[in-house]
């Protein structure tokens, strides 16, 4: 049989296959992208409100990588494009020096993108 065109997307940190759209944009499975959360979900000098809106904006894909680390974050309203670090962003807040959810949301992508792969392998493809 021909090889299928098809691509089948995995988990970046199990390996399963993934099913669900939202799972496939974020390139985790949901029990996967849950722990990764909670292991981000202590950020550090963020407000809780700003970690929440992190993440609905990664689940939502509303982050994409431009290059060099910098991410550009559509805005809440979807009218505006901030680009944002870790630790710099362009929007009213992060050019006044506030910490805003933007560069959490960066942090949190950053870290997921970086978590490690399944810890053991207790098989191997070659059979
Ligand atoms: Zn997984
Ligand atoms: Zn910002």
């Amino acid at each position: 049989m021909a090889t299928s065109t098809a691509h089948t997307a995995t988990c970046r940190r199990c390996h399963r296959p993934l099913t669900s759209a939202r799972s496939i944009r974020l390139g985790y499975g949901k029990g996967c992208w849950a722990e990764i959360r909670a292991e981000k979900a202590t950020l550090e000098g963020y407000k809780d409100h700003q970690i929440a809106s992190a993440t609905e904006a990664i689940e939502d894909g509303a982050l994409v990588h431009y290059r060099d680390g910098i991410h550009l974050v559509v805005s809440a309203d979807g009218t505006r494009t901030h680009r944002a670090t870790a630790h710099h962003c362009t929007c009213q807040a992060g050019v006044r020096g506030t910490r805003c959810w933007h560069t959490a949301a960066v942090q949190i992508l950053t870290a997921a993108r970086l978590a490690p792969t399944a810890p053991a392998r207790t098989f191997t493809l070659a059979a």
